[in-house]
């Protein structure tokens, strides 16, 4: 640690606190745990910040990357093609959305958000159109680039850089506020429609975090919202952007979050657990009509001018490929939608004693509601927990849970009792 402090810079971090938190160095891994540099172990209730699936080191996966490794270690997309990179393609796309027929490689979720504006914009330029304008939803989260940030709609991240970003026109979260979830995802949409009634000519396209926002606190809203933004989008004239990077392989218990709403989108962003959790991974799937907008001789200024030294890395690749090729092997999804049901019923009796439990498949959010920063309730709930053996992390006040989707049932209860049991002790101190 004394290494560490006098080194590095931590993401996301304020590094006033850091030492204090007594951060644990992570020495290895397997399955569902992680074992610090005293051979500690912890529960992974994040899934490694929401990209583990079918476990650390899943054997498998560490073959397809060696033997990866022993073929071809990387080389470049831009002019070259490999056979990692085609097969991930072909794979991706035999299970995307209805619609959507090409892939374009990114790094993080951020540069596949990145691409994805890009690619709107100048999709409309590219038809006569002028559309600077994008369409984002309040409390949405979809990275940190300049770019993501423009369309993000959490203040933390983003108010200190508005001086510097895109032009944006955002509509209240179908998450939060007052009614059911369907008169809260109708108000989003009746927003939604206004705005592009006055200024539809001008949006390119509509970015949403299909069923939750979860970098909010795993805001949950009502398909109803994702069909009204569809049906906005499509009669503006403006693409539809889901943001699947949180949401995709599996996590809400299909294997796509816009399956749960039966939309298209015109473009579909993921990351995250694409690799399984092992290599910086994303990608935009597109549809043909996108795609075939960029074609034309070099001097109609058509090419999508993007991409990046490290895009589509064979390594990287060959771990997603394995894990999709697993994902259908074991019916990943299936156990998924299952892990969903068995976390709702362990659950349950906690709902009485915090403020909200959110919940889409095995994406989770425990809202403790006290929204007092500085008392650090999440932070708390989770340090107790972590001295039981549990990792998990918090989004503010809500303690989240996302396992990896291998996880046992025994597994899945310890990490329930032992958050149950961490809120109760953090609440009994008189925190919450
Ligand atoms: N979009 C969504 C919906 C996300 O949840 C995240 C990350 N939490 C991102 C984009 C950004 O991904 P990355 O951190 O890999 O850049």
């Amino acid at each position: 640690m004394a290494r560490d402090l006098a080194s590095v810079w931590h993401p996301f971090t304020q590094h006033a606190l850091w030492a204090g938190d007594d951060p644990l160095v992570i020495d290895r891994a397997e399955g569902v745990w992680l074992y610090d540099s005293d051979g500690a172990r912890y529960l992974d209730g994040v899934s490694s910040l929401w990209v583990t699936v079918h476990g650390h080191r899943e054997p498998a996966i560490n073959e397809a990357i060696r033997a990866q490794l022993d073929r071809l270690d990387h080389a470049t997309f831009l002019g070259l093609t490999h056979e990692p990179g085609i097969a991930l393609a072909e794979a991706l796309l035999a299970g995307a959305p209805s619609g959507l027929s090409r892939v374009f490689y990114a790094g993080d979720g951020a540069s596949a958000v990145e691409a994805a504006l890009k690619m709107a914009f100048q999709f409309a330029a590219q038809r006569g159109e002028s559309r600077p304008l994008f369409l984002s939803v309040a409390e949405g989260y979809h990275g940190d680039t300049l770019g993501a940030v423009s369309v993000g709609g959490i203040g933390l991240f983003s108010d200190t850089y508005r001086p510097i970003l895109l032009e944006t026109r955002q509509i209240p979260s179908p998450g939060v506020g007052d009614g059911s979830p369907s008169q809260r995802a109708a108000a989003s949409c009746a927003a939604l429609a206004q705005v592009m009634e006055r200024e539809g000519e001008r949006v390119c396209a509509v970015i949403v975090e299909p069923m939750v926002q979860a970098a909010a606190g795993m805001l949950t809203h009502s398909a109803d919202f994702l069909r009204g933004a569809r049906r906005c989008a499509a009669a503006a004239g403006a693409l539809l952007i889901a943001d699947e990077v949180a949401t995709g392989f599996g996590r809400t218990g299909r294997m796509w979050a816009v399956e749960h709403a039966e939309v298209a989108p015109d473009l579909l962003t993921c990351g995250k657990g694409l690799t399984g959790g092992y290599l910086p991974l994303s990608a935009v799937l597109a549809t043909e009509e996108v795609y075939e907008a960029f074609l034309g001789s070099p001097s109609t200024g058509r090419t999508f001018f993007h991409g990046h030294t490290y895009t589509a890395n064979p390594l990287a690749c060959a771990a997603a490929l394995a894990n999709l090729t697993l994902m259908t092997e074991r019916g990943t999804v299936a156990r998924a939608a299952a892990l969903g049901e068995q976390l709702a019923a362990l659950l349950a009796p906690l709902a009485a004693e915090v403020s909200e439990i959110r919940r889409i498949g095995t994406m989770t959010g425990i809202d403790l509601g006290s929204h007092d920063p500085d008392r650090r309730v999440g932070a708390r709930v989770c340090r107790v927990a972590r001295d039981r053996g549990v990792w998990v992390r918090p989004l503010g006040d809500v303690v989240v849970l996302m396992p990896p989707l291998a996880i046992h049932d025994d597994e899945l209860e310890l990490l329930v009792d032992t958050v149950r049991d961490a809120v109760r002790q953090v609440r009994a101190e008189g925190a919450g």
